[in-house]
């Protein structure tokens, strides 16, 4: 009898929502509804240094605006519950001591400096890089005595040394690797939180995830894996790994080239159901090769075994034009609905008031004044262009600095508001030694179009992350055009 179809998505909130969530997320969730199974989301958290609840409720956030709902996740509960790692760990300890009791793993004392060295001899000796399995070697008396003792350790897996483990993945086939070549993967860390290997094997088995469809970058965990699953008993999960999305350069996508936070899009005004059916046609086609379908259509048709390898290229121009498209087919209250949720929000109106209220004299300068808080992008004014690079410093120094604050400083911030941009910027003129007076004409340009606007700090807050990061990266890209 085949098993209930259950898939899920296992995001680590370790930062922006990706949209490589989203497209992992929209797969799983149309082979569920399309086989009457369940969706599930799971919270990956066992870094606790990376994980943060604001980067956990902006990703439910961001997958509750493109609709893709599931049946069981970490807010509303569910069978297998609880569904966040973090509150699951004695689960997987005790797993792990499985393991550990039936040879399949083993407890590891090593200490960091000797794996530190023994990874920068064999870097120098051009061997292949991993762990020397010498606690492997302890006998289990002894490894059991230190243990007691209170040694820190951490447990590895067994993998075994010789022979090959097969891994069946539905588009790729068989993909069989030489067990020599895995290490004996840390399953559990010294401070007895699991590694993702683990907490990710017995997750799957025991919230009865049948099928298994994620992104491609996990393939070389797969043998990890299928060895876990063997070791415990289990029957493993049908696997599918997902093309990579990549940038119209073919590189993976990566946000130096593209916006990968879903915020952008909604910021940019992206309809979800756009980005959703933009997304669908990431490694799949329509039998009648539709580029527009709407969400039920996909559903109906799509078959993951038919998905296509070839790396689909996650091109702004073609998103764009698919959303002209669902635009064009509102009703105009419709599109009035969207533009009161999007940009014309009464929350984000009452944001930018009061920064506009004390610049204006009639009503009717609202929009000419205000614009610039309302546009996805901003056109300079031709007075403002030059002021974009900081005198003194040039256009080429004022772009690396602007890349710098951008990537070093405003990227990590989740929750943004008027302190932290303050923050970010103080802490970017300690760290680069660039002072208010030449950083701020440059920012001011770049996030507003002109020289004079409101306050600095308020403005970044109110126009939001995504637009100011948005402006910015475009800023350093007509910088580095710019003439020194
Ligand atoms: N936590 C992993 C991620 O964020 C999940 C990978 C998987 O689906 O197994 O990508």
């Amino acid at each position: 009898m085949s098993r209930p179809v259950r898939t899920r998505i296992a995001p680590s909130p370790t930062g922006d929502p990706h949209v490589g969530t989203a497209y992992v997320a929209l797969f799983n969730w149309a082979l569920a509804r399309r086989l009457g199974g369940s969706f599930i989301l799971r919270i990956e958290d066992t870094d606790r240094q990376r994980s943060t609840g604001a980067s956990e409720r902006m990703i439910l956030e961001a997958l509750r605006w493109l609709d893709l709902q599931w049946d069981e996740g970490p807010d509303r509960g569910g069978p297998f519950a609880p569904y966040r790692q973090s509150e699951r760990t004695a689960i997987y300890r005790e797993h792990a001591e499985r393991l550990v009791a039936g040879g399949a793993a083993y407890p590891c004392f090593c200490s960091r400096e000797r794996l530190d060295a023994l990874r920068a001899e064999q870097k120098a000796a051009k061997a292949q890089l991993g762990y020397d399995r010498r606690c492997r070697a302890l006998a289990p008396a002894e490894a059991a005595r230190r243990r007691a003792a209170g040694e820190e350790h951490v447990i590895r897996l067994a993998m075994p040394v010789d022979g090959e483990t097969a891994s069946d993945d539905l588009l790729r086939g068989t993909i069989t690797v030489a067990n020599s070549q895995v290490d004996d993967q840390v399953l559990l860390k010294s401070d007895g939180l699991p590694t993702y290997h683990l907490a990710n094997v017995v997750d799957d088995h025991l919230m009865e995830i049948s099928h298994v469809i994620r992104a491609e970058e996990w393939i070389s965990s797969l043998p990890k894996h299928v060895r876990l699953y063997e070791a415990f008993g289990w029957e493993p999960p049908v696997f599918c790994h997902l093309p990579l999305l990549r940038n119209a350069d073919r590189s993976k996508i990566s946000k130096r080239k593209n916006p990968v936070s879903l915020e952008h899009y909604r910021a940019a005004g992206i309809l979800p159901e756009a980005l959703l059916n933009y997304l669908a046609l990431m490694g799949w086609t329509m039998p009648d090769e539709r580029d527009q379908f709407s969400r039920e259509d996909f559903v109906a048709a799509f078959r993951l075994e038919s998905i296509s390898l070839g790396g689909p290229v996650f091109d702004l121009e073609k998103l764009g034009w698919l959303n002209g498209k669902y635009l064009r087919d509102l009703r105009p209250e419709e599109l009035l609905a969207r533009l009161r949720g999007g940009p014309l929000a009464d929350s984000y109106l009452l944001t930018i008031l009061p920064l506009v209220q004390e610049r204006i004299e009639t009503l009717a300068d609202f929009v000419p004044y205000a614009g610039f808080f309302l546009a996805g992008e901003v056109s300079y004014e031709a007075q403002a262009l030059p002021r974009l690079a900081a005198p003194g410093r040039g256009p080429a120094a004022t772009a690396k600095a602007v890349q710098e604050l951008l990537e070093g400083h405003l990227d990590p911030i989740l929750e943004w508001q008027v302190a932290a941009v303050e923050q970010a910027l103080t802490s970017f003129m300690e760290a680069s030694g660039w002072n208010a007076k030449e950083l701020f004409m440059p920012l001011r340009v770049a996030l507003t179009g002109r020289t004079a606007t409101p306050p600095l700090y308020e403005t970044m807050a109110a126009l939001g992350k995504e637009r100011c990061r948005w402006r910015l990266r475009r800023a350093v890209e007509v910088l580095r055009a710019m003439k020194a």
